[in-house]
């Protein structure tokens, strides 16, 4: 909601742009080969990532602009990795605030100060934040110099019907309506998502009890980009509240509703006004300030049993929606938009089998169940679910004041980027590695040169060397870099002359080998793309 006598997407600080339906008629029956139903942050991804393959898509979204209000700020490594790939990151690193630290309180008094992995071996900060105008506006920039993709705004998607071999869409406009058919779908139309409702598929999950009131407020304040939690502070007896800065001034004040307020009156401006106050002037702030949205928030851990149904594929908050304490409904849904992409450009182009397919749903859906797991611990820790756990609670942050250890428990953080240690498509792990990562972990990051390790990758899959020999696998999808021994990269993935790794075009490590032959990384990357078991 905005304050009184400002527009829908009148903001302090984000202009929204306006896009017309399609004016050019003509084409808009023409079969696509993939249709993407939502230009949410998701589905943007998902369309630059297919073109990035070469796959043309078409991308729907039923709305005139971007999503307005408050909704995700903070990015993690591990996405601008994705941003990075798709060609998009540049104006990110430019806006987006880099964060390490965090601070909790009890009753005013710190009990913890975490810090996420940094290191100068590092490419990108452990986190970002960055409001989520910002992310689909960089985007939404980078998909307008994408010929490979044809965005068609105040475009509906109402009806999708199974075909022979494929999907056909309607889609109403201001204009009319029209059928098209496509040979895949990726539902990206967030978490109401109407082509889940079409398929007559549910999330299923749980629903936490906590409700809270997220609200945006503009001020000037010097308070570095530390993410600060404030357990039962003074101006919310009982209650938690996080605070966030953002660019341009912005700060983020999400607070705990107390059972007892209703949800009606808490929304109204002139009490979120005075709650705003009230944690201000906790923070030591009580010069001007000015609010610019404010919505309230309950967390929820629901999922699909199936990520794929037939020829649609869902990703992002369609497929999943998580507790935001753990901040990754966004950064999991960008995950989701690089995994299927990579897979279904590679069915699409006859260079894998369609079985490659079915590795979306265990593999992203295996990231959701451990974001849901860990997500959980920290709602209930922000919101405890009953009097017992409230108990609990309250005793682990009182004893935090004098036991340091006990502070550890209020640590949100759950940042690693997750591993597809049982995917069908990921080979099991060689005995004898000292450190680096397993089968299914994202590829580390270490210095190169006057660059990074993620620098030297070609397209597609890679091969990561220190046997000069295996240089001449080197084929259509399959770059080969071959490593120098005694440098950062030989300590991020382990030492030995013929150390080699099978990234996959996602970053992820398909296989390893302390010795690898040309016949065990052909089979290997023959089983990374569907093929059957070497
Ligand atoms: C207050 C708040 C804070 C958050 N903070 C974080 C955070 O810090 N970090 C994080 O990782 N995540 C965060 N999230 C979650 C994050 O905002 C979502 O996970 C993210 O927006 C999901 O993106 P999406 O593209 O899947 O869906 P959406 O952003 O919801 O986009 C879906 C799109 O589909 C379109 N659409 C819907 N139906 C149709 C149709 N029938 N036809 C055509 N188009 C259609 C919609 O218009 C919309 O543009 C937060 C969320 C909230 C609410």
């Amino acid at each position: 909601m905005r304050p009184d006598g400002r527009g829908e997407t009148e903001s302090l600080y984000f202009d929204y742009p306006h896009f017309e339906p399609p004016s050019d008629r003509a084409g808009l029956t023409r079969r696509a080969r993939v249709a993407i139903v939502g230009a949410g942050p998701v589905g943007m991804t998902a369309a630059l990532a297919l073109a990035k393959e070469g796959i043309a898509s078409v991308l729907f979204d039923a709305k005139a602009s971007f999503n307005d209000g408050s909704r995700a700020i903070c990015v993690a490594r591990q996405s601008f990795y994705i941003l990075d790939r798709i060609g998009a990151v540049a104006p990110f690193l430019e806006k987006a605030l880099g964060w390490t630290t965090g601070r909790s309180f009890y009753r005013g008094r710190q009990i913890l100060e975490f810090d996420m992995p940094e290191s100068p071996r590092e490419k990108y900060r452990p986190m970002y934040n960055i409001q989520q105008q910002f992310i689909e506006q960089y985007l939404w920039e980078t998909i307008e110099r994408e010929p490979l993709i044809e965005a068609r705004w105040q475009s509906e998607v109402t009806g999708i019907e199974d075909t022979s071999d494929g999907v056909t869409l309607t889609v109403r406009d201001p204009k009319g309506g029209y059928d098209m058919a496509a040979d895949w779908v990726l539902a990206a139309d967030g978490a109401r998502s109407p082509t889940r409702k079409m398929r007559g598929l549910r999330l299923k999950g749980e629903n936490y009890e906590g409700r809270y009131v997220i609200a945006d407020v503009q001020m000037n304040h010097d308070y570095p980009t530390i993410r600060r939690a404030l357990f039962d502070p003074d101006c919310r007896r009982g209650g938690t509240v996080l605070v966030h800065k953002q660019p341009d001034n912005i700060w983020r004040i999400d607070y705990q509703l107390r059972d007892d307020e209703s949800t009606e009156t808490a929304m109204a401006e002139g009490e979120v006004r005075r709650s705003v106050t009230a944690v201000l002037s906790d923070l030591g702030h009580d010069g001007a300030w000015e609010l610019e949205w404010w919505s309230v928030y309950s967390a929820n851990t629901l999922a699909l049993d199936d990520y794929r149904d037939g020829r649609v594929f869902f990703i992002g908050d369609s497929a999943h929606i998580v507790p935001i304490f753990g901040v990754r409904g966004l950064n999991n849904g960008l995950a989701d938009a690089q995994n299927i992409a990579w897979k279904l450009a590679r069915v699409i182009a006859g260079r894998a089998p369609e079985g490659l397919l079915d590795s979306y749903t265990p593999e992203r859906r295996g990231a959701t169940l451990d974001v849901f797991a860990n997500a959980s611990k920290s709602a209930r820790f922000m919101t405890p679910p009953t009097e017992g756990w409230r108990l609990m609670r309250d005793a682990a942050l009182s004893l935090a004041l004098t036991h340091p250890f006990a502070g550890e428990l209020a640590n949100p953080r759950q940042m690693t980027p997750y591993t597809y240690a049982d995917s069908p498509i990921v080979l099991p792990d060689e005995s004898g590695f000292e450190g680096g990562p397993v089968p299914g972990a994202a590829l580390p990051e270490a210095r190169v040169g006057d660059g990074f390790l993620s620098d030297l990758l070609g397209p597609g899959f890679n091969l990561l060397t220190f046997d000069p020999e295996l240089e001449g696998l080197a084929k259509d999808d399959l770059t080969i870099v071959v490593l120098q021994a005694k440098t950062e990269a030989e300590s991020a993935l382990g030492t030995g002359p013929g150390v080699t790794y099978l990234v996959r075009p996602d970053g992820h490590v398909a296989a390893r080998w302390r010795e690898a032959s040309p016949e065990a990384v052909r089979a290997a990357l023959h089983r990374s793309i569907g093929g059957d078991e070497p």
